[in-house]
């Protein structure tokens, strides 16, 4: 098989050579007929053929015509010699074996006769045996000669079939000499780095290996190895030549290089050189970078995830175990931000989530690591500090960069975030214990009016794992009828009766008792149980007041409590009216006391549904009348019936010294029309204070402490005296 060098193979199943010729053609060339009979039969074995000629032209004719093994040719034929034929063989490039014949005693016809290409030369007269010997030996020797032949033919193909492999391999393929330098490099060098072979020859391989990678490649390159056959494998980077390489090309190149050393000594051990294998894979690469952003982070935000963070930390409590250093981490929550994703959608949402991380982002020091949780929260590692006053200051930076107002679609949004903190080795010694510890922190800023950072503190911890077990009890609560209500009866000095009783929430608990409304109202707002905690007590209360009435106490009210909540998420006037007229109360006796800071939160909102309280003919009481901002501006806007006098102003109470505050209060209620109650009425002085003030309904202690209806019905019929209570 030829094969033209610049031309790519057809690679074929490696061919099977064809069976071993058992023919083996002879032809005898001799102009004695009974030689020409004689001699095949002498030589007849198996196999060969035989074949005859009496003229130097006739054997020329049949050698023309087909190859022969072996030749016996007489020297002496009537149209010359049989040197003509050897000649002609030698001119044809033959492989043809010749045995000369010859009567001739001259020596140089048989020097002539060997010179001319014969194998052997034989002088006649012959024995058979010595005939046959010389057939055999020729024979052979042509078959050794043949086989030679076919092997070097097939190692030459082989040759330039690996030669072709090698040079146009998609891999750059290189040798390197035992000094490390280039020996070898198939033209791949050019597309992929953008050099020409001849320029890197003899120059060392780490003149292309990216510095970083110097080190790691050399000990390979250069360590002594056991034994022959081991390789190596490494991925590394490769400089590129970007003079000759097309515009943008990166300066470097990512291969995987498999080094095989050459066993260039006798014994096999690596006498020095290597040859390598560099495949780029800088697409996998950059492929596995990609998926391994997405998955160490925030498709949103682009910030590490919890994972990563994860990771981080620990490596960073590692690191500062070491050292014996100081970490803080912090957990963020954005303040309100569902309102945002509820209120605009998630797009909106989105804007403002990835702003924010933009602006904490901005806040940080190098090295510190910002991760998103997941929906509004975020955690922060500050890997170094060098005690809490750091970690406070960034805490304020944070709160700081989000004071600017968010453009959103909808128009600016305010941020602010509560931020709690964990501090490495004091709240926690683990990535778990800090991040959780954080987020208690962080609970505690929600719950204490949010917008601002706190510490992680042991106490906060207790109280947190009470709430745990709180919030899990409570939902089951309804279902299992642990409330209850007791009532407080509101006295009119006047009257000398129970004019109102307040309705108010106890929780039995199975293993704390009584659980105060003023713990677990606020843990079910949070929850969002709130609504159904409210509509049983509403349910409660009417069912209450319906059976007082049925027995003859017409002119009670009942007063209850609702939450901000109740009026935010669900349609409180027509929860209350239904109500109302399934147990055909009059709505006038029932009251409803809402807070003061529910009326600033969304004035529009709730003014418009109390307004709808109203016109159903309900009344409305602001409970802790006083307490927040000077509601006199909203008091026009909330058509209330009744307003209750917090405690704190009673507790003032002291003798004739009248609090101003109490002063300006009943002059309110005079100058509005409305009705006014004295709350937590413990004293006789206060109640009598209170009277010449102008307030006639009284409520507290002093009177009766909340208690269950069945105790409750009793003051309708004997009222509680103060008196009594001295
Ligand atoms: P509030 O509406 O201001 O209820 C009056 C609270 O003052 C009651 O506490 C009552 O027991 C207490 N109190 C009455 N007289 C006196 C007194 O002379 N001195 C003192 N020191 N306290 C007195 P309670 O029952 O623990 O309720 C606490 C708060 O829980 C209530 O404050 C109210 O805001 C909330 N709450 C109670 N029941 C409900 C309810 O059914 N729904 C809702 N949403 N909140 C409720
Ligand atoms: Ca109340
Ligand atoms: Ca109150």
């Amino acid at each position: 098989m030829v094969i033209p060098a610049d031309q790519p193979f057809q690679v074929r199943s490696e061919q099977t050579s064809p069976a071993p010729e058992l023919v083996c053609r002879i032809l005898v060339v001799d102009d004695d007929p009974a030689l020409r009979q004689s001699l095949p039969r002498a030589l007849a074995r198996n196999g060969r053929k035989f074949s005859e000629s009496d003229t130097v032209a006739g054997a020329i004719a049949l050698l023309e015509r087909e190859p022969f093994d072996l030749v016996l040719l007489d020297y002496r034929l009537p149209d010359g010699t049989g040197l003509a034929v050897l000649d002609w063989l030698a001119q044809h490039q033959r492989e043809e074996a010749v045995i000369m014949i010859s009567g001739e005693d001259a020596l140089d016809a048989a020097i002539g006769a060997l010179r001319g290409g014969a194998d052997d030369y034989l002088r006649k007269p012959y024995h058979v045996a010595q005939l046959q010997r010389a057939v055999e030996s020729a024979l052979h020797k042509a078959a050794l000669e043949r086989a030679n032949r076919a092997m070097s033919q097939r190692l030459r193909t082989s040759e330039r079939l690996h030669r072709y492999l090698v040079e146009s391999s998609p891999d750059l393929i290189f040798t390197l000499d035992a000094e490390g330098r280039f020996s070898y490099l198939n033209p791949r060098v050019k597309a992929l780095l953008g050099y020409d072979r001849n320029v890197l020859m003899r120059r060392p391989f780490t003149t292309l290996v990216m510095p970083e990678d110097v080190d790691r490649i050399a000990t390979l390159l250069y360590a002594p190895v056991a034994g022959p056959g081991e390789s190596f494998h490494v991925e590394l980077r490769l400089r590129r030549n970007r003079e000759l390489l097309a515009g943008d090309s990166p300066e470097w190149i990512t291969v995987a290089l498999t080094g095989i050393p050459m066993p260039a000594r006798e014994d096999g051990r690596r006498g020095g050189g290597l040859y390598g294998v560099a495949r780029d894979i800088s697409e996998r690469k950059r492929a596995e970078e990609i998926i391994s952003f997405q998955a160490y982070h925030d498709q949103l935000t682009r910030l590490p995830n919890r994972v990563l963070f994860k990771d981080r930390l620990e490596l960073a409590i590692a690191q500062a175990q070491r050292r014996t250093g100081a970490l803080a981490v912090m957990f963020i929550d954005v303040d309100r931000f569902k309102l945002v994703n509820d209120t605009f959608g998630h797009a909106e949402g989105d804007m403002l989530l990835r702003g924010i991380a933009a602006r904490l982002a901005g806040t940080l020091r190098r090295g510190d690591t910002l991760a998103r949780l997941g929906g509004d929260e975020f955690t922060v590692l500050l890997p170094d500090i060098n005690g809490p006053q750091d970690a406070e200051v960034i805490a304020r930076k944070i709160l700081d960069s989000l004071s600017a107002p968010f453009p959103l679609s909808h128009g600016d949004f305010r941020a602010t975030a509560s931020i709690g903190i964990a501090l490495f080795p004091r709240d926690g010694d683990g990535a778990e214990d800090l991040t959780r510890h954080a987020d208690i922190a962080m609970y505690q800023v929600k719950r204490s009016g949010k917008n601002g950072f706190r510490f992680f503190d042991i106490a906060l911890n207790s109280h947190y794992r009470e709430r745990i077990v709180l919030e899990n009890d409570l939902r089951t609560a309804l279902e299992r009828r642990e409330f209850e209500l007791h009532y407080q009866p509101q006295i009119s000095l006047t009257q000398h009766r129970v004019v109102g009783m307040e309705a108010l929430l106890r929780w039995n608990h199975p293993n704390l008792g009584l659980v105060s409304p003023a713990t677990f109202i606020p843990v079910a707002e949070e929850m969002g149980l709130i609504g159904d905690i409210s509509r049983w007590v509403l349910e409660e209360a009417c069912g209450q007041l319906a059976r007082w009435r049925e027995a003859g106490h017409n002119d009670l009210r009942m007063s209850l409590n609702l939450s901000p909540h109740d009026f935010d998420s669900q349609d409180v006037v027509t929860m209350v009216t239904e109500c109302v007229e399934r147990h055909r109360l009059p709505p006038s006796q029932l009251e409803l006391e809402i807070t003061e800071s529910m009326m600033m939160q969304d004035a529009a909102g709730v003014a418009a549904k109390v307004r709808g309280l109203r016109e159903a003919g309900l009344s409305v009481a602001i409970d802790d009348f006083g307490t927040g901002y000077s509601a006199l501006a909203y008091l026009q806007k909330f058509p209330v019936s009744t307003l209750k006098i917090d405690r704190s102003f009673v507790r003032e109470l002291e003798g004739p010294n009248t609090n101003p505050i109490i002063s300006a209060i009943t002059g309110i209620a005079r100058g509005f029309g409305l009705q006014l109650i004295a709350e937590g009425v413990e004293r006789s002085e206060q109640a009598e204070t209170l009277r010449t003030l102008g307030c006639d309904v009284m409520q507290g202690f002093l009177y009766a402490r909340p208690a269950p209806a069945a105790e409750a019905t009793a003051w309708l019929y004997d009222a509680p005296d103060a008196s009594a209570l001295h």
